[in-house]
């Protein structure tokens, strides 16, 4: 067993990436994820983690769900790639089941392979639709890092190093209408905001701020763009994210959960207005794997299985039951923590320094519980777990939580 851990990381240190190999073995991430279910990641000497991450976000149904497993087997025995040249049934589905579950007028989808896929594809519509270019984003956004999209994101280390990116994008402060005012004009194309910042550390923003966004894009003939590449599909207690605010975007983005946490699936779905011009040109966006038999399969397997376990419900009460257990767990450590916040099971837990963040981290997965920082701020550690998880499990994880923060007092002092 040893000899195989042993080679893999040496594969990883040639291979993939030295730098990562070091932070994995760094922070004690050193054995293999061998086989997964449910909510338990196991490594390959059998040890069990309860995986509160849930690949931030992707694995709302938890891990290896039968359902979608078994609508992925039956496809491949059908068809798993498409030909592209006829048309496909389980394509037609899925975006019909986009349309049912998304807010609003949201009906035409196109289907990709992944998160970024979908915010570029989203970024290339709200241009042809508007025929104007100009694009505001958020300070501190996540949006994926191929180049479109990394022009959108908000984070300047990620960005810095392919500069010059895509041109007449500004960068607002998400919250604050005041600023997004000053920045929008008859030029914009578009505004693109996730309802709630997921790797910017968990950012709620004022329950007033998407409605009065809302009304800026409609007075200045702006698309507004909601990226739910993480808070769609059940993981925030409504099936997007943006239902808590009571606004529809004219196009929406989902990734990771979409997919069942079996196959990679993103897609962007737009209002019947805004599509006109991908109707006109149907080749204008185009791509081999996207919308493929099997991951369409697998999306619609993993919509079904939400609303017919009601997880939607039960991430709204199971986050609510965590958050509050873990709101009075922090007002023992006001030295150590600065905020624990959130909505359904996407919670995050800001420290005062983010060493605390990462020795935490190591505690936890010694102890047996999977978590992360959030991508763009090191302070913040995320609880995603996978919609699932039981009364028990949160309860577990609460307990391990206690333990670990004690012994990080305790190195930290
Ligand atoms: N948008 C948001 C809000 C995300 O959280 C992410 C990934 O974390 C992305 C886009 C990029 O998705 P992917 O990693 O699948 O490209």
């Amino acid at each position: 067993m040893k000899n195989v851990i042993t080679e893999t990381i040496v594969d990883y240190e040639n291979h993939v990436n030295l730098g990562m190999a070091k932070l994995f073995k760094i922070m004690g991430l050193d054995t293999l994820e061998w086989k997964t279910s449910g909510t338990i990641i196991e490594d390959i000497e059998g040890n069990k983690y309860i995986d509160c991450l849930g690949g931030y976000g992707t694995f709302a149904l938890g891990h290896r769900p039968p359902e979608v497993i078994e609508a992925v087997k039956e496809q491949l025995d059908l068809m798993p790639l498409s030909s592209k040249v006829l048309f496909n049934q389980a394509l037609g589905q899925l975006a019909r089941r986009l349309a049912e579950v998304t807010p609003g007028r949201l009906q035409y989808s196109f289907i990709c392979n992944s998160g970024t896929e979908a915010v570029e594809g989203a970024l290339k519509l709200a241009k042809m639709a508007t025929g104007k270019n100009r694009i505001i984003a958020a300070v501190n956004s996540f949006h994926g890092k191929s180049l479109g999209s990394l022009s959108v994101t908000g984070r300047d280390v990620f960005r810095n190093p392919f500069k010059p990116l895509l041109p007449n994008i500004d960068h607002v402060i998400f919250g604050d209408l005041g600023d997004l005012s000053k920045s929008i004009n008859h030029d914009t194309a578009a505004v693109i905001l996730e309802p709630i910042q997921g790797e910017g550390g968990i950012i709620l923003p004022p329950e007033d701020y998407l409605v009065g966004v809302r009304e800026l894009c409609d007075n200045y003939g702006a698309l507004l763009i909601l990226d739910e590449i993480q808070t769609g599909i059940g993981r925030t207690g409504k099936m997007f994210a943006c239902e808590h605010y009571d606004i529809v975007p004219d196009i929406l983005t989902t990734a990771k959960a979409l997919g069942g946490g079996v196959m990679p699936v993103g897609a962007f779905i737009a209002t019947p207005e805004v599509w006109e011009v991908f109707n006109e040109s149907p080749f204008m966006h185009t791509s081999t794997f996207g919308g493929n038999p099997l991951a369409c399969r697998a999306a619609i397997a993993t919509l079904n299985a939400i609303e017919k376990k009601e997880l939607v419900q039960k991430a709204a009460e199971s986050g609510e039951y965590l958050l509050n257990r873990l709101k009075e767990l922090v007002k023992n450590y006001p030295g150590i923590i600065n905020d624990v916040r959130g909505k359904g099971l996407m919670i995050g837990i800001e420290f005062q320094h983010e060493s605390y963040g990462g020795l935490l981290i190591s505690e936890l997965f010694e102890a047996g519980v999977v978590v992360a920082y959030t991508l763009n701020q090191q302070k913040v550690i995320r609880l995603e777990p996978p919609l699932i998880i039981s009364r028990e499990e949160l309860d577990k994880v609460v307990d391990v939580l206690e333990n670990a923060l004690a012994k990080v007092v305790e190195l930290a002092s």
